[in-house]
């Protein structure tokens, strides 16, 4: 066993660091505040070799592991989870492609994306199916001849209103006895005739990421645009899952020790009673907390990105990650804007932003619940 990074993940984490920090501060109040985000910053990411860094190298990725993915991850989130979410979630989904996908589908799919010349979401949820995917999900796919008809509505969706495709989990066997053998994933081009985004604003956090709702109203795709096999779609979704749950705790953990280094720095300059905050003991207990959970979620991420990457995945080690690491944030983020008193109310300090952003952590990628529903399965049977 070692913990220890190679010398070249070391590099990977000094780049991701050295280009958030270059990159975010100036305008993460802004993207906040306004709900928007710069492409420009995206392409300027690509340009470096962040984006789709899990893509091939035969699709002209760098075919780099999870662990990278969420060294990279954690140092975006440090600096600004919103901002992290908008640049490397733009490629969410492509996991599906590759690992399911024709070779037709990944040469046209995947090099656009690390290029930063495209940007590419997935569609699960709907207006009344959330954590319920196969029992809920109604959007419809019906085969006419060479295509598909797509009718129904998305909910929630990551770069909806963004994106040049959209990898879409949809009906193709409504009367299938089997749940889990009536859904199939189809790619949609958003240039398509019936198709609709609208962006959605007024969230809590992450803003500089869009989100949207989506109708589908007669969108017709030819059917060489259904990915995998017909009847596969909710065990793809779970491939993709399983891999973006690890990312969302490796967030979680850049998201929790923002707050923490933001702490510090308070706690050592601001002084009450005649003495720094840091003197008081109440006060380095919630340090001494805070750095505890952050280390053991950042352990749990690291393992289960690891057993990805040995190609033994650990579904119930990927649910603690991402349950763990989720509520870590929430907690961690609350302690620290409690440390800033009335401070940390305002908006102009980071501790309200990181205390904002933190909550989407415990929600998508599946529920801090739904990944408990998933371990006790694995461990009682
Ligand atoms: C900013 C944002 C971005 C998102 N991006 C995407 C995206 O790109 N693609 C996509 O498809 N979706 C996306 N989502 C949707 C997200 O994955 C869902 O919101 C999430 O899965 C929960 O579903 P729901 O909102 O329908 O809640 P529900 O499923 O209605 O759950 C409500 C509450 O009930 C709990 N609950 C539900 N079932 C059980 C149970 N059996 N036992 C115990 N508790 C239960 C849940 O844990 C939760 O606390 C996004 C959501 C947000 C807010």
């Amino acid at each position: 066993m070692d913990f220890e990074l190679s010398k070249e993940q070391k590099d990977i984490v000094k780049a991701a660091k050295e280009f958030a920090e270059g990159e975010f501060p100036d305008r993460a109040e802004e993207f906040d505040r306004d709900e928007s985000f710069d492409e420009a910053i995206y392409k300027k990411a690509a340009d470096l070799g962040f984006v789709g860094t899990f893509i091939k190298e035969e699709y002209e990725g760098p075919g780099m592991g999870m662990l990278e993915y969420c060294l990279i991850f954690e140092e975006f989130a440090v600096v600004d989870p919103g901002i992290a979410v908008a640049i490397l979630i733009s490629s969410y989904g492509a996991e599906i492609i590759q690992a399911f996908g024709s070779e037709e589908q990944k040469k046209k799919y995947l090099p656009p994306l690390v290029k930063g010349e495209a940007v590419m979401g997935a569609a699960f949820t709907e207006p009344d199916a959330g954590s319920d995917l196969a029992g809920a999900t109604l959007t419809t796919a019906v085969r006419e001849g060479d295509e598909y008809i797509i009718n129904g509505s998305k909910m929630f969706i990551t770069n909806g209103d963004r994106a040049d495709y959209l990898i879409c989990f949809v009906q193709t066997d409504p009367d299938n006895p089997n749940r889990h053998a009536r859904h199939s994933m189809i790619m949609v081009e958003t240039d398509r005739e019936g198709f609709e985004a609208n962006h959605l604003t007024g969230k809590l956090g992450i803003r500089a990421s869009d989100t949207a709702e989506l109708s589908f109203n007669n969108v017709r795709v030819p059917a060489s645009n259904l990915v995998g096999e017909l009847g596969n779609g909710f065990m793809e979704a779970m491939h993709l899952f399983n891999l973006d749950r690890i990312i969302v705790a490796a967030q979680a953990v850049g998201t929790a020790r923002a707050a923490l280094e933001e702490s510090i720095k308070h706690v050592k300059k601001r002084t009450s009673f005649n003495a720094p905050l840091s003197s008081f003991q109440s006060i380095q207990f919630k340090i001494a907390d805070m750095f505890s959970w952050i280390q053991a979620g950042r352990n749990l991420v690291y393992e289960a990105a690891w057993r990805v990457d040995l190609g033994a995945i650990d579904h119930k080690l990927i649910a603690a990650a991402k349950s763990f690491c989720g509520q870590m944030a929430v907690k961690c983020t609350d302690m620290a804007l409690q440390m800033h008193g009335g401070y940390g109310y305002l908006a102009e300090y980071k501790v309200q932003r990181l205390f904002r952003d933190a909550k989407i952590t415990e929600i998508y990628e599946g529920t801090t619940e739904i990944e408990k529903i998933i371990m006790a399965k694995n461990l009682l049977g």
